[in-house]
C-alpha cells in the first residue's frame, strides 16, 4: 500500500503500490519503519500540489524516513541487511556540476527529483529501493530518534551556510575561539529564530548547542508545547501573535543589541520581509520557510537597499540538504539528546499507524508540533 496523491483526486489517498525490487547492483531494499510528517507534506495535500512523474497516476508522500535494510545488491559495500538507515530526499539532475559532485541540494538546472515531494514515490509505503549513495546508515543507539535526521539536516545546511558566509569576518568579538569556523563559534552571538515549528525548533537546538543566545518567536501562546520546547533549550520564547515586526524586534534588541543571525523557518512572507528592516550591522538572515501563496507588502525599499550596503548585510535562501548534512545531523543527534534530554522526543505530539493516515493528514490539533507515522514494527 502507498499513501499519497492520486491523479485528479483531491486529498490524501491510499493505493496499491507493488513492492519495489532490486534491479541494479548498487540497490538497497529498505523496509520502512517510521515516517515523520512536516509542513511540506501537509501543504502538498492542502494545495493539491500534484507533481507525479509523467505517466504515473500516483505518488506516495513521505520524505523523512527511518527504515531497516532488508536486502542489498551485489555491489553494495557500506550497508548490510539489518542496518538501520535513513535516506536523502533529492536525486540530482545528472547534468550540472553540483549534482555531479553529490551536491544536488545546490542543483543549477532544477531538473532534479525528490522522494515524496517531486516526481518520485516517498516512504509512506512498506518498502523503498534506492541506490547506496542515497542511503545513510544510522549509528547504533539512535534508532528511536533518527527519523529526525532529515529535518535536522535542513537546518544543519542553513547553519553551515551562516558559518561559511560569516567567516568573511575574522573578528566578531574579542575571542579568537568565537570565529565562525571555530568549534566554539556560537559564543558572544545572538540569534532570532522566526517560527517554532519542527524546523525552527531544530535550528534553535543547533544554535543552542553552539551556545548562541537565542530567541524564538511564533504566534502560539506561551503555554503551547512549542514554547515549552524552546524553554527546554535554554532559549527565550517571544509570543508574536498580534505584534508588528517593530514591536517584536523591540523585545529582541533589548535582549541582544546586535542581531547576528536571523533564521526564518515559518514561511510567513509578511513577517519574513518586515524583519529585514531590523537587521543590524554585519548580520546574516537565512530564509528556509517557503510561502505557498502570493503576497504584496509595502516596505521602504530605499531603506532596505541602503542598510544592506552600509551594514554589510547578507540575505540568503537555503533549501534541501545533501548527504554531508545528514552525516552532520547524525553526529549532532546524540549531542542534542545528552544536552537537552527529552527535547527531540517532545517534538512528536502525535504517533499514528499508517492505517490511520486520514487522521494524520487531517487538520492538526492546537497543541501539535509534529506527527510520526509508524509504518511497520
Ligand atoms: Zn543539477
Ligand atoms: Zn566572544
Amino acid at each position: 500500500m502507498g499513501v499519497g496523491l492520486v491523479k485528479d483526486k483531491a486529498g490524501i489517498q491510499s493505493f496499491d503500490l507493488p513492492k519495489p525490487e532490486i534491479t541494479q547492483p548498487d540497490h538497497v531494499l529498505v523496509r520502512v519503519k517510521q515516517v515523520g510528517l512536516d509542513g511540506t507534506d501537509f501543504n502538498i495535500v492542502r494545495y493539491d500540489l500534484q507533481d507525479m512523474a509523467d505517466g504515473q497516476e500516483t505518488m506516495a508522500l513521505g520524505h523523512e524516513l527511518l527504515g531497516v535494510v532488508e536486502r542489498v545488491g551485489s555491489d553494495v559495500r557500506s550497508l548490510a541487511s539489518g542496518d538501520t538507515v535513513t535516506m536523502t530526499v533529492r536525486r540530482g539532475c545528472g547534468q550540472c556540476q553540483p549534482c555531479l559532485h553529490n551536491e544536488s541540494d545546490m542543483c543549477m538546472t532544477g531538473l532534479f527529483t525528490e522522494r515524496g515531494i517531486h516526481k518520485l514515490h516517498g516512504a509512506l509505503s512498506e518498502y523503498v529501493v534506492d541506490e547506496e549513495q542515497y542511503v545513510v546508515k544510522v549509528p547504533p543507539g539512535l534508532e528511536d530518534i533518527a527519523v529526525l535526521t532529515e529535518p535536522l539536516s535542513i537546518v544543519e545546511k542553513a547553519i553551515e551556510e551562516i558559518r561559511i558566509i560569516q567567516s568573511r569576518m575574522l573578528w566578531t568579538c574579542s575571542h579568537q575561539e568565537h570565529r565562525y569556523l571555530s568549534d566554539d563559534w556560537g559564543g558572544c552571538k545572538f540569534a532570532l529564530v522566526v517560527g517554532a515549528g519542527p524546523l525552527g525548533l531544530l535550528g534553535a537546538a543547533l544554535l543552542r548547542l553552539a551556545d548562541v543566545a537565542t530567541v524564538v518567536t511564533d504566534i502560539v501562546p506561551k503555554d503551547h508545547p512549542k514554547a515549552q520546547r524552546v524553554a527546554q533549550l535554554g532559549a527565550s520564547y517571544v509570543e508574536g501573535h498580534g505584534k508588528t515586526a517593530e514591536q517584536l524586534m523591540e523585545v529582541c534588541t533589548i535582549t541582544a543589541g546586535n542581531l547576528d543571525i536571523v533564521l526564518e523557518a515559518s514561511g510567513a512572507a509578511d513577517m519574513a520581509v518586515q524583519i529585514i528592516q531590523y537587521m543590524t550591522r554585519d548580520s546574516i538572515y537565512v530564509m528556509t520557510g517557503i510561502p505557498r501563496e502570493g503576497l504584496n507588502v509595502q516596505v521602504d525599499a530605499g531603506q532596505i537597499v541602503r542598510q544592506m550596503v552600509r551594514y554589510n548585510q547578507v540575505l540568503v535562501g537555503s533549501v534541501n540538504s545533501n548527504r554531508t548534512h545528514f552525516e552532520m545531523a547524525l553526529r549532532d543527534i546524540p549531542r542534542i539528546v545528552s544536552r537537552f534530554p527529552g527535547f527531540l522526543e517532545g517534538l512528536f505530539t502525535r504517533r499514528l499507524p499508517l492505517a490511520r493516515y486520514e487522521e494524520a493528514f487531517a487538520a492538526k490539533g492546537p497543541g501539535d508540533i509534529k506527527t510520526l507515522i509508524r509504518v511497520s514494527e
